[in-house]
C-alpha cells in the first residue's frame, strides 16, 4: 500500500522552512500587539450563516468555497473561511463593545479552509494573521492598520509590494453608483454567470481576474466619481495620514474585494514575485458587518495577510529570515557513564534556559557528530563532547580534532 499524502490543496509544514512560517506570524504580529491589539482565538468552525449572512450569499466564497458539514446532532457548521465574522461574533457575544473602551483591537492567528482551485500559492487550507479594530468611525484607525501592515512586510525585509487603496463608499453613495455600474456592464460582451453577477454585486464583477472581462472593463464608471462628501472626506483623510507616516500607496479606482462587508476604505498589498496569486493581505473597512449578524452598529476597519503568500513573497526576494539559533549546545558523550552524566548536564542548562540538545539513538562518534552539525545549521555552534573519565582521552582528543576539521566545527567543549 502506498503511504497517505496531504489532501489536494494543502502542505505540510516542515523544519527548517516551518521556522520560517512562524517568524512571519510573529513579524506580522508583532506591530499589532505593540499597538494595544489584544490576542483572540475563536474555533475552526462556526455555525454556516454566520459566512452566508457575513461574508456574502452572493461570493465566492460562500457559493463555491466554503467547507461545510451536518453534524450527527443535524448542526449545519462550516469550517472557517476567513477570520473576520468569527472574530466580530466573538467579541458581540463576549459583550467586548459594551465595555465602554471603543474601538476593541483584536488580532488573530490560523487556519482557514476555502474549497479553490488549487494551485502555487493558492490552497484549500491557509494561514492567516490578521486585525480588527472594532466600533470606531476614525480615519485614522485605517491608516493605523494599513501603517502598521506595512511595518510588518517592511521588518521581514520584503520591498517588492504595493499598497492599493480605494474607497467603496457607503449606503448613501454606493447604490446610486451600483446602478451606474450595472448599466455599463449590461452593455457588455459577458457569459451567463457574470452577467448575473452583475445583476446580484456588480461591484464584484471589477474583481473578475480574467483578461477577457479586465479588457471590457477600460471605460467603466469609478466609485471615486461617485463618493458623497462625507466618503470623499473621510477617504482623503486616510490618505493624509498613511502618506504623512512616509507609506507608499497607489489609489487604485477598480479595487473591491471579495467579501460583501466591505465600506469605505479598501486596500490590497500585492507583491511583484508572486505570479497570478499576488494579493499577501487586504482588508478594509466594514461599518455594516455588526448589523448583518445581528448586532449593534459597530462601525469596523481589519485586514487579513496571508501567511503562505508572505512566505512565498520572501522566497521570491531571495530573502533568508535571520532566526535564532535553534540549538546552542548540542551535546556528544562517548561511553555510559559520560552519558548519564551528560544527559544531565543537558537538562540543567535547558532549565537555565540555555537552548540544548543531545546525541541521542546510541550512534557511534561519527554519526553523533553529525547529528551535532545538523542541530546548528547556519548558525554558530558549540559542542559539548563528554569523554569517559580518564579513558581514551588521547584519541578522543584526536577525534575531536579530526572532527573539526572534518564538519568544520566552530567550537567544541570537552567536558570529562
Ligand atoms: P485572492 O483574490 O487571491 O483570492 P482574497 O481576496 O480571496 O485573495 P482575502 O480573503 O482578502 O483574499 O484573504 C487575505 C489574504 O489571505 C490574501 O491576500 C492571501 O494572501 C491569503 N489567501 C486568501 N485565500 C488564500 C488561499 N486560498 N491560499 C493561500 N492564501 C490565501
Ligand atoms: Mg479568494
Amino acid at each position: 500500500m502506498s503511504t497517505f499524502q496531504a489532501p489536494k490543496g494543502t502542505y505540510d509544514l516542515i523544519p527548517p522552512r516551518s521556522a520560517t512560517f512562524l517568524a512571519v506570524r510573529d513579524a506580522i504580529s508583532t506591530p499589532l500587539r505593540n499597538s494595544g491589539y489584544g490576542y483572540i482565538e475563536t474555533p475552526g468552525f462556526e455555525n454556516v450563516e454566520l459566512f452566508s449572512r457575513g461574508v456574502g450569499e452572493s461570493t465566492d466564497i460562500v457559493t463555491k468555497e466554503m467547507y461545510t458539514l451536518t453534524t450527527k446532532g443535524n448542526d449545519h457548521l462550516a469550517l472557517r473561511p476567513e477570520g473576520t465574522a468569527s472574530v466580530l461574533r466573538a467579541a458581540l457575544q463576549a459583550n467586548l463593545h459594551k465595555q465602554g473602551n471603543l474601538p476593541v483591537k483584536l488580532w488573530y492567528s490560523g487556519s482557514y479552509y476555502r474549497y479553490e482551485r488549487a494551485q502555487a500559492g493558492r490552497y484549500r487550507h491557509f494561514s492567516q494573521v490578521g486585525a480588527e479594530a472594532i466600533g470606531a468611525e476614525d480615519p485614522a484607525l485605517d491608516a493605523e492598520l494599513i501603517i502598521l501592515a506595512d511595518q510588518a512586510y517592511r521588518s521581514l525585509g520584503l520591498r517588492n509590494f504595493r499598497i492599493l487603496l480605494n474607497s467603496l463608499g457607503d449606503k448613501e453613495c454606493r447604490p446610486v453608483y451600483r446602478e451606474a455600474l450595472q448599466g455599463f456592464l449590461r452593455g457588455l460582451d459577458l457569459d451567463e454567470e457574470t452577467l448575473r453577477r452583475a445583476e446580484i454585486n456588480p461591484l464584484r464583477v471589477l474583481d473578475d481576474k480574467r483578461e477577457s472581462v479586465q479588457k471590457q472593463l477600460v471605460g467603466a464608471p469609478l466609485l471615486g466619481d461617485y463618493l458623497c462628501d462625507a466618503c470623499k472626506a473621510y477617504h482623503e483623510e486616510v490618505r493624509a495620514l498613511v502618506t504623512a507616516a512616509g507609506v507608499e500607496f497607489e489609489d487604485d479606482g477598480k479595487l473591491v474585494r471579495g467579501l460583501d462587508y466591505y465600506t469605505r476604505t479598501t486596500f490590497e498589498f500585492v507583491h511583484g514575485g508572486l505570479g497570478s496569486q499576488s494579493a499577501v493581505g487586504g482588508g478594509g473597512r466594514y461599518d455594516g458587518l455588526s448589523e448583518m449578524i445581528g448586532g449593534p452598529a459597530l462601525p469596523s476597519v481589519g485586514w487579513a495577510l496571508g501567511v503562505d503568500r508572505t512566505v512565498l513573497a520572501l522566497e521570491a526576494e531571495g530573502i533568508e529570515l535571520d532566526l535564532p539559533a535553534v540549538t546552542s549546545v548540542f551535546a556528544v558523550a562517548i561511553g555510559e557513564e559520560a552519558r548519564r552524566i551528560l544527559f544531565g548536564k543537558v537538562t540543567e542548562l535547558r532549565r537555565e534556559g540555555v537552548s540544548a540538545d543531545f546525541s541521542f539513538g546510541g550512534k557511534g562518534l561519527k554519526g553523533a557528530m553529525k547529528d551535532a552539525n545538523r542541530s546548528g545549521a547556519r548558525y554558530r555552534r558549540w559542542y559539548w563532547l563528554g569523554l569517559n573519565a580518564g579513558t581514551l582521552f588521547g584519541v578522543g582528543f584526536c577525534t575531536w580534532l579530526m572532527y573539526q576539521s572534518l564538519y568544520e566545527i566552530n567550537s567544541l567543549c570537552l567536558w570529562c
